[in-house]
């Protein structure tokens, strides 16, 4: 089977082509936070499949040109809800609230967001790119538009012109299922925009405002739009076409939409993006997760409670990206149980063996499968339970899986037991192998007094901590 993903662009699973087949390298860009307040377990739920889209291209033997944006000038509370351009400045809003300045907002809230993004082993892109290092970049792509003929100024700022751009024969509003953004919202909001689909690409600042991020352009002093960053960074880093580009699926409605319109309108080149591929909502209890709800969890939430961050990484996979899932704190507890067990299998296995290829090629076959990760998470059990596989190929064979699940298991220490409990496991498996069953007992009650417990299974016997 080869490799296939589901377009939203297309809205279907179709194989995947790269543009450029013959060195096998692939260009992946995902939207990354706006870092402005802690990312939350939604987010990461969308993080979390970027990674496995770079991780499952370098298994399929792609190298894997992989960029993310880190928003760092705050774009508004408005944008997602599909009113961009309205609303209040994120990053200002919690500069009020923090007593910081936008630039300590930002650089705390990054920092937050790659410990976070170590802790579930997420590989790290080529670059993770900031919108306020790049801002040269944007102004160019900005007058670009204009000198097209696809963009305007008006009193606060300049703007993208859908009309101009649908004359020209683009279709504005690919992926989006908001009826207005294609025909027009509501409410308008500001009287002088041409049509009630344009959006901002430069924002003039205030003039009765020192903004604390504010930067100099052709057109007067001010900040770029929230979309302008992505097809400005992604362009420069990937080319004006590239393969696959990620994020949650709230992002179909403008941003990504936006971001075509911006891009193509700039270059002329259709499509911006070959394949998007975008990942369903987490839900938190059953409904909305937010902050103002009190159940927007994070990973700090998640250590406070003595759960691995890696046990969230196992929640993720096991549903597929494209359907909601549900958080309970109950079930990331059975979660990090069934890591657990995995875990303690995988260090009973002895080094040595060679990935088994009849199961390679059944992992392989569903992660292939528009990347059906509770299929491929299956496999690991199916593995371990296989009694024709010798241990030492099963070994290898769940660290080739791990390429491409990243649950750390060639990070795992057989130290996390003390070896004082090891050597009296292996003390007990010996009485049992002579049959001493007095000695094996009493010794699997010093195991247990300890504080550990010592199952047998098939492979043998697996000690956890209690
Ligand atoms: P934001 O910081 O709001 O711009 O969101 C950053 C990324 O997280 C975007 O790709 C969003 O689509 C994604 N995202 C936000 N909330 C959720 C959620 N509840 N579940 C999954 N992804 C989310
Ligand atoms: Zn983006």
């Amino acid at each position: 089977m080869a490799l296939e993903f589901y377009n939203s662009l297309t809205k279907k699973v179709e194989p995947f082509v790269p543009l450029d087949p013959d060195n096998k390298t692939v260009g992946l860009y995902t939207c990354g936070p706006t870092v402005y307040s802690y990312v939350t377990v939604g987010n990461w739920r969308t993080y979390t499949l970027g990674d496995l889209i770079a991780r499952t291209l370098r298994y399929e033997g792609y190298k894997a040109n992989y960029y993310m944006n880190l928003t760092d000038v705050g774009h508004l509370t408005g944008d997602n809800e599909g009113d961009a351009d309205t609303g209040e400045d994120r990053m200002e809003k919690a500069k009020r609230k923090e007593g910081k300045n936008a630039w300590e907002i930002a650089e705390f809230y990054t920092k937050d967001f790659e410990n976070g993004y170590k802790k579930l082993n997420l590989t790290a892109p080529n670059a993770f790119l900031k919108a306020t290092e790049h801002i040269p970049e944007q102004i160019t792509l900005v007058q670009k538009l204009l000198n097209n003929g696809f963009a305007y100024q008006i009193g606060d700022g300049i703007y993208f012109d859908t009309a101009a751009y649908e004359a020209k024969g683009y279709r504005y509003g690919e992926l989006s299922n908001l009826d207005h953004i294609k025909a027009g919202a509501r409410v308008e909001l500001n009287p002088e925009k041409k049509d009630i689909r344009d959006f901002a690409l430069w924002k003039f600042s205030p003039s009765n405002e020192k903004r604390d991020m504010e930067w100099e352009s052709p057109w007067g002093v001010g900040f770029p739009g929230w979309h302008i960053e992505c097809s400005a960074m992604s362009m420069q880093c990937l080319g004006e076409q590239f393969d696959i580009h990620v994020g949650g699926e709230d992002l179909k409605s403008t941003h990504h939409p936006n971001e075509i319109a911006q891009s193509q309108g700039a270059t002329g080149k259709v499509p911006f993006v070959q394949c998007w591929i975008h990942g369903a909502f987490l839900l938190v209890d059953g409904g909305r997760m937010g902050k103002s709800l009190g159940n927007a969890y994070t990973i700090q939430d998640i250590e406070a409670k003595g759960i691995n961050p890696l046990a969230l990484r196992f929640f993720y996979l096991g549903s597929h990206y494209r359907s909601q899932l549900n958080f309970t704190w109950e079930a990331l507890e059975g979660a990090q149980a069934a890591l657990k067990r995995i875990y303690a299998h995988y260090l009973e296995l002895p080094p040595g063996g060679i990935v088994n290829e009849k199961y390679r090629a059944i992992f392989a076959s569903r992660i292939e499968d528009d990347l059906n990760t509770p299929l491929a998470l299956a496999t690991m059990w199916e593995l371990v339970k296989d009694a024709d596989i010798p241990s030492v190929d099963k070994k290898a064979t769940l660290l080739d899986f791990d390429r491409v699940l990243g649950l750390g298991l060639a990070e795992l220490k057989r130290e996390d037991i003390p070896a004082e409990i090891t050597a009296l496991a292996h003390a007990r498996e010996q009485a049992r192998q002579e049959k001493d069953w007095t000695c094996s007992d009493e010794l699997r009650g010093e195991i247990e007094s300890q504080g550990y417990t010592v199952k047998d299974t098939d492979n043998g016997p697996v000690v956890e901590k209690k």
